[in-house]
């Protein structure tokens, strides 16, 4: 067989990789044997989200085009899909690559993205490889935006290479320097492939401050007496909140501090013209804003306005056209009372509901709620879906333009579903309703080592975000026939019956921690991972599924113990898991974070010492 794809060498990049990607994959799928294969690629123009693509095959070939550059890629990676690939998941051992004759590759079809955003940012501990890995596939999933945090990604990856929380590994050297080399990587393997790239967001204050803008580590140094006064006086005190810069938050009333906040946003926008969206954050704590007699006269949403328009007013005066990601959480999710965002066009909304729960879908049923009076540096947090949704509505009231929800349930809640059928239909359910809503996309804040005991959940956020119509149920089942052969349907029983023995909100610190009915689920937990026969196979799901089996056991005792009120115990437990996965994290470091999981049992669920 003759295969022969061509595409206009004079445009974009990613029209390039996907024909390599089609020929990869369509020279293992077909048969050597044939006449000749004729594919062309094409992009009609610039790319532009939401994309569109369309795919007119026949057994002699066809064409596959897409809306810009970046569409045609999707496209290429949906019809691959359409004739039986299978990716399952970011990193080796997680594609289904069929064989198939020339008759299969008919196909005629249109195909919208669903939603202008659609994209994972990173947390948790990672290496280049897991980025890249997780880069690669993102497109695969139906996605079109990557966002690396802070100003270099170098939290994440330092904790990887030093290996935080796992003693078993020799720490090895990172510095700012190998983060600063490695974005350049990361930024040009999303570039490769035509995705939208998000930057930055937590650090801007901290760096006003005069601290680097690379994490939430404390910082030994003092505060400079020279930016003492653009700290905010919280009790009477301005200085570091915990010794944290990035939880710090200034005093807005400050010229001075609105000033340098701009001039260090308008420098990284025009010294980064990969950057996309540029996320403009504050403080990454709450009840910590300043209490100055200037900023008790209004409220932290309008100097947050105040301070976007000077923003934009600057970035405008330079002919920057950065997009710039406005976040809705802790004191922000309150909408401004007078001041206005005056260039629309500039903002994007993003709405981060982080402390929602995650047993239920959003709930758009019932009465409207009411923003509950916003009482400085007293605020609680919105766990209730109801009264999430009443804070959007406010500030949907005050601002139209572009916006799109960031949501956490594969930071932290995921961790409480054993077996991760749960989180998937309540990531479909969510998705689902963002148009309701009134929201175009979703970004998802994760970790990206997020596959224990498989990558279900971020394959049916992406496949849904493209395609907001696709059955959540379907997925789940094509997914599970892909990793898991003839025995699919006793393993999604099987991680079934675990996802509904457990509690997103009890491992996340919602609720008491004494709790008979947990108590009673987590035995049943241990009893269905024994009762289940898994047949230890050599693929990958299969291998992760054993080792899956090892971990529930180990997090199910340890939990019930917790709950049962027994705090020595539950911690004597979670010192056995901690054994277990820090002895593997090797031979299954993609599909389990160990840091963030550890990080996150011992902080919020109550296995602290
Ligand atoms: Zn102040």
């Amino acid at each position: 067989m003759q295969l022969q794809i061509t595409w206009s060498p004079e445009s974009a990049a990613p029209l390039a990789f996907a024909a390599g990607e089609l020929r990869r994959y369509l020279a293992q799928m077909l048969p050597q044997e044939g006449g000749p294969l004729e594919i062309s690629l094409a992009a009609e123009g610039e790319d532009t989200a939401p994309e569109r693509f369309s795919v007119h095959m026949t057994a002699e070939g066809g064409a596959i085009s897409g809306s810009g550059p970046r569409a045609a890629l999707l496209g290429g990676y949906d019809y691959l899909r359409r004739l039986g690939c299978r990716f399952l998941g970011p990193g080796e051992g997680w594609e289904k690559v069929p064989a198939i004759d020339r008759s299969r590759l008919a196909a005629d079809y249109e195909k919208t993205a669903s939603f202008r955003h659609r994209g994972v940012c990173i947390e948790g501990a990672d290496s280049l490889e897991n980025i890249l890995d997780f880069i690669d596939w993102l497109p695969k999933a139906g996605y079109n935006s990557f966002f690396l945090q802070f100003k270099l990604p170098y939290a994440f990856l330092e904790r990887w290479y030093r290996h935080e929380k796992n003693p078993l590994l020799e720490p090895e050297a990172y510095t700012v320097d190998d983060a600063a080399r490695d974005t350049e990587v990361l930024e040009a393997a999303a570039k490769k492939r035509g995705l939208l790239l998000h930057r930055v967001g937590h650090g801007w204050t901290g760096e006003v401050l005069g601290y680097p803008a690379l994490s939430w580590k404390p910082d030994e140094r003092p505060l400079e007496a020279s930016k003492r006064p653009l700290a905010a006086q919280v009790d009477g005190v301005r200085g570091l909140r915990g010794g944290v810069p990035a939880n710090t938050n200034l005093c807005y009333h400050s010229a001075q501090a609105v000033d340098a906040f701009a001039s260090l946003v308008v420098d990284y926008a025009r010294s980064h013209p990969a950057a996309d969206y540029l996320h403009i954050w504050l403080a990454d704590e709450y009840n910590s804003v300043c209490e100055c007699a200037g900023c008790v006269k209004t409220t932290v949403s309008d100097q947050y306005a105040a301070l976007l328009n000077e923003i934009d007013r600057r970035l405008t005066a330079e002919g920057l056209e950065t997009r710039l990601v406005f976040l809705l959480y802790q004191e922000l999710l309150w909408p401004p009372v007078q001041e206005r965002l005056r260039n629309p066009d500039r903002f994007v909304l993003m709405f981060a509901p982080i402390s929602r729960t995650f047993e239920a879908s959003y709930c758009l049923e019932g009465a409207p709620r009411e923003i509950p009076p916003f009482a400085r540096n007293r605020i609680t947090l919105p766990t209730d879906l109801g009264e999430n949704l009443a804070f959007l509505r406010g500030w949907q009231k005050v601002f139209s333009g572009e916006s799109f929800v960031y949501d956490y349930p594969l930071g932290r809640a995921h961790y409480g579903d054993l077996g991760y059928v749960h989180i998937a239909q309540v990531i479909g359910s969510d998705i689902k309703k963002l148009r309701q809503m009134g929201l175009d996309g979703y970004i998802s804040c994760q970790e990206l080592r997020c596959a224990l005991p498989n990558a279900l959940p971020n394959y049916v956020m992406g496949h849904t975000l493209l395609d907001e119509g696709a059955d959540t149920e379907e997925l789940i089942d094509e997914y599970f026939t892909a990793a898991y052969g003839e025995r699919a349907g006793a393993v999604r029983e099987y991680l079934g019956a675990l996802s509904r023995l457990s509690s997103c909100d009890y491992v996340n610190g919602k609720g008491s921690r004494t709790n008979p009915d947990m108590v009673r689920r987590m035995e049943e937990a241990v009893e269905t991972v024994r009762a289940f026969a898994s047949e230890p196979g050599e693929s990958l799901p299969w291998r992760l599924l054993a080792y899956h089996g090892r971990y529930v056991c180990r997090m199910a005792e340890a939990l019930r113990r917790l709950a049962m009120g027994d705090r020595a115990g539950g911690r004597e437990a979670w010192l056995a898991l901690r054994k277990l996965i820090t002895e593997n994290e090797r031979e299954f470091q993609p599909c389990l974070d160990v840091y963030r999981v550890l990080e996150v049992t011992e902080k919020y669920t109550g296995f602290g010492a």
